[in-house]
């Protein structure tokens, strides 16, 4: 479908994203262990909200949204629910489809599951092995992380901190250096393994992205979102890899990097056992407000969640129906709206210029947000 030239084109972090052809956008998706709460939620609708932003502009999209079903923390839970691993997150992966459902997410185009993209990894590791990003031992296959942190802007101590917190197994003998992170991993007894040319394991959960990322899409692509916490160690090794082994950099043109959701200052964490569960909100209000809580702020900023935020949310989506009844329709104002929207994604100021403007413009924002 030919682009409309008159309409904006969508500008993230300073990058526009402009679009022969398809856009090609990847988020790092759920590892099915738990149930969804709020901080996992915003990440899925603001990459719903640039989805369907992109899709007013005229631009065909495709998303794909991973599941991370080959992972520590997942084959864990399954063990202490008795359960085998893939059997167990197909259950949970269900009661994520539904919350993303009641949320008004749209189901992505491509899905992939890490635990069919075995070969794809291994190629992966072979493609490092040959260009010499990376070396073997002891079974495992290391991606080398000093250039990876540098390039992040990272000093050694910030970095090996980074990795201690996300699993990065700073502490693995094998290691030539503790920076350096697993793109195959030998399996410990009790994990479940694949065979490789390097004995029985598994991918690490970078390469795992990469593989999926590169399979779905090719060497490149548009627009890479994922929580900000996301950023290092995982969105820089994903991306580090790929360009390795491909040769084409960028790999992704535009970063969307969502904000963390705190409570009471604290990131929510199942650790810390202050998750907000997606689930307990819909109980009390429909999924627009849900929407409208998550979406009514610039999506970069990190954020306290309180129940009065969810009340003000109401109000803001009851102020928007109602001003979308009025009849009025004023085609600069439905631009402005769609310009604010358009300039990375400013959700806050588009509903301001709608509630203000009322008629065909409001009505255009809550058709286009799914409110
Ligand atoms: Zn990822």
């Amino acid at each position: 479908m030919p682009t409309d030239p008159a309409l904006p084109r969508l500008t993230i972090a300073g990058t526009t994203v402009s679009v022969v052809g398809r856009a090609r956008i990847y988020v790092c998706g759920v590892t099915p262990y738990d149930v969804t709460h709020l901080g996992h939620a915003a990440t899925f609708v603001w990459v719903d909200a640039a989805d369907r932003v992109l899709r007013r502009l005229g631009v065909h999209v495709e998303v794909c949204r991973n599941v991370t079903d080959v992972d520590d923390v997942l084959f864990d839970a399954a063990a202490r629910a008795g359960a085998p691993y893939d059997r167990f997150a197909a259950v949970q992966q269900y009661h994520f489809d539904h919350d993303m459902d009641l949320l008004g997410v749209r189901r992505p185009a491509h899905e992939p599951r890490a635990h069919t993209y075995i070969g794809p990894v291994v190629e992966l590791a072979r493609a490092l092995l040959d260009s010499g990003h990376a070396y073997t031992a002891a079974g495992s296959v290391f991606l080398r992380g000093e250039p990876v942190a540098t390039a992040a802007g990272l000093d050694r101590p910030a970095a090996l901190e980074l990795l201690a917190s996300n699993g990065g197994r700073v502490d693995d003998p094998a290691k030539h250096d503790p920076l350096d992170q697993a793109v195959w991993q030998a399996s410990t007894e009790d994990d479940p393994a694949w065979p490789s040319p390097w004995g029985p394991g598994r991918p690490g959960w970078h390469a795992e992205c990469t593989a999926m990322a590169l399979s779905t899409y090719g060497p490149g692509l548009d627009l890479h979102a994922g929580g900000a916490d996301l950023r290092f160690p995982h969105h820089a090794f994903e991306a580090a890899q790929a360009e390795a082994a491909t040769g084409v950099s960028p790999f992704a043109r535009a970063w969307m990097h969502v904000g963390t959701v705190q409570l009471d200052g604290e990131k929510m964490a199942k650790s810390l056992g202050n998750l907000v569960f997606v689930s307990d909100l819909l109980a009390q209000v429909p999924g627009p407000v849900v929407r409208t809580l998550l979406l009514d702020r610039r999506y970069g900023q990190s954020w306290d969640h309180t129940p009065a935020l969810l009340d003000a949310a109401g109000a803001r989506l009851e102020a928007l129906h109602g001003a979308a009844g009025r009849p009025h329709t004023d085609p600069v104002a439905q631009a402005a709206v769609l310009a604010a929207l358009a300039d990375d994604l400013d959700v806050p100021r588009a509903l301001d210029l709608a509630i203000a403007e009322g008629g065909q413009a409001a009505r255009d924002l809550a058709a286009v947000l799914a409110l």
